[in-house]
């Protein structure tokens, strides 16, 4: 079979294949015909954008989760004060900011009295 270079997409394509195409005003490839690298010449661009953009939108991230976790970490640790002579801790609802008095041994009570919020877990063996 007679080949021969598509000057559109610079493939050498079975000259039985070419067509004239008006747009090129030339006779290019079916795959050029039918607008088929039009489309993957675009895919591969838009490709390339996303792989040049993504480093930066990967710091953003890590760094706004890095934030996050600190945060959350702050938050727990403040969250439980101890009450002196008791085995009950102050907890603050990290939710409604309510105080109440909880009891870790019993992991009384299960959440927050006033906007029934999770506690989170605490360690108990901080307390000892
Ligand atoms: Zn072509
Ligand atoms: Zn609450």
């Amino acid at each position: 079979m007679i080949k021969a270079l598509c000057r559109v997409c610079n493939q050498m394509v079975p000259s039985d294949q070419f067509k004239l195409h008006h747009t090129y005003k030339q006779m290019v490839c079916l795959s050029c015909y039918t607008g088929k690298t039009q489309k993957k010449k675009e895919d591969d661009e838009r490709k390339i954008i996303q792989e040049k953009q993504k480093p930066k939108g990967w710091d953003q991230e890590d760094e706004y989760l890095n934030r996050l976790s600190r945060i959350n970490k702050d938050e727990i640790k403040n969250q439980f004060t101890k009450i002196p002579g008791t085995d009950h801790v102050k907890c603050k609802c990290t939710g409604c900011k309510y105080e109440f008095r909880y009891d870790p041994f019993h992991k009384k009570p299960r959440s927050c009295p006033y906007c029934d919020a999770d506690i989170p877990r605490m360690r108990t063996f901080n307390l000892l």
